[in-house]
C-alpha cells in the first residue's frame, strides 16, 4: 500500500502521517525531513538542497526523484509506506508511476491560509524522530519534550513569515496541477485539514480500511 499525503505546508501532513505509520506499522517517507537530515550532516545533497529549503524552493526533481526511488526499496517499505511532502511536482507524480505498488491511496489535506500561518507559528518538531506537533493543537503530553524519544522540541528554521508566503506560493502554483492529476487518476480524497487531528485521523483510517 502507498499512501500520499497531498497538502500545503502546514495543513498537518506529518501529524497524520505519524499516526497512520503507527496504526499500519507502515513507514513515514519525509523528503523534507531526508533533505533537512542531509543538511544538518553536511552532505553533498545537504549543500545543495540548503539554499532552496531556506528560501522556500523546491529542490529540483531529479535529486527528489532519487532519494524517493533509493528510499522505498528498502526493506521496511515492503508492506507499504507514506509519503509526505512528495510529489510535490508533475514531473514527481509521474516519476512515482514507474514505483509499482498494489494500492495508492492520495489524500488531499484543504485548509485556509490564515489557518496555516496561524499553525506554522505554534509548530513544534523532534529533531531526533521527527514527530510534528503544535502547541495548540496537538500539544506533547510533557511541554516542549517528545511523547515519542522525550528529545526537546524545536522550531523549524523554515517556519518564518518570509519562508511560509513563498512555501504558500509554490503550492498554490504546483499542487493543483497534482491535485488534478490524482483526481483525474481516481483516487483521490479530500480532507477537511482544518478538523481536529482525532476527528481527521479516524476519516483516513476509514479509507484506508474499506481500501486494504
Ligand atoms: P517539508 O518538510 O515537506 O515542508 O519540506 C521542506 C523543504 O524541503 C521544502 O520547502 C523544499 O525546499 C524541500 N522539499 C521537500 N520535499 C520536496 C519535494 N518533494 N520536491 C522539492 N523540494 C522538496
Amino acid at each position: 500500500m502507498r499512501v500520499i499525503i497531498l497538502g500545503p505546508p502546514g495543513s498537518g501532513k506529518g501529524t497524520q502521517a505519524d499516526l497512520i505509520s503507527k496504526e499500519f506499522s507502515i513507514p513515514r517517507i519525509s523528503t523534507g525531513d531526508i533533505l533537512r537530515e542531509a543538511v544538518r550532516e553536511g552532505t553533498e545533497l545537504g549543500k545543495r538542497a540548503e539554499e532552496k529549503m531556506k528560501k522556500g524552493e523546491l529542490v529540483d526533481d531529479e535529486t527528489i526523484i532519487g532519494i524517493i526511488k533509493e528510499r522505498v526499496g528498502k526493506d521496511d517499505c515492503k508492506e507499504g509506506y507514506i509519503l509526505d511532502g512528495f510529489p510535490r511536482t508533475l514531473p514527481q507524480a509521474q516519476a512515482l508511476e514507474n514505483i509499482p505498488t498494489k494500492k495508492e491511496i492520495v489524500f488531499s489535506f484543504n485548509i485556509s491560509k490564515e489557518e496555516l500561518v496561524k499553525r506554522l507559528a505554534s509548530r513544534l518538531v523532534c529533531p531526533k524522530c521527527k514527530a510534528v506537533y503544535n502547541s495548540i493543537s496537538f500539544p506533547p503530553r510533557i511541554p516542549n519534550t517528545c511523547d515519542l524519544c522525550f528529545s526537546s522540541l524545536i522550531r523549524r528554521s523554515d517556519d518564518n513569515e518570509e519562508s511560509i508566503e513563498r512555501r504558500y506560493k509554490v503550492w498554490e502554483s504546483e499542487g493543483n496541477v497534482i491535485i488534478e492529476y490524482y483526481a483525474k487518476k481516481g483516487n483521490l480524497h479530500n480532507i477537511d485539514a482544518s478538523l481536529d487531528t482525532k476527528v481527521i485521523f479516524e476519516q483516513i483510517c476509514n479509507i484506508i480500511d474499506k481500501k486494504i
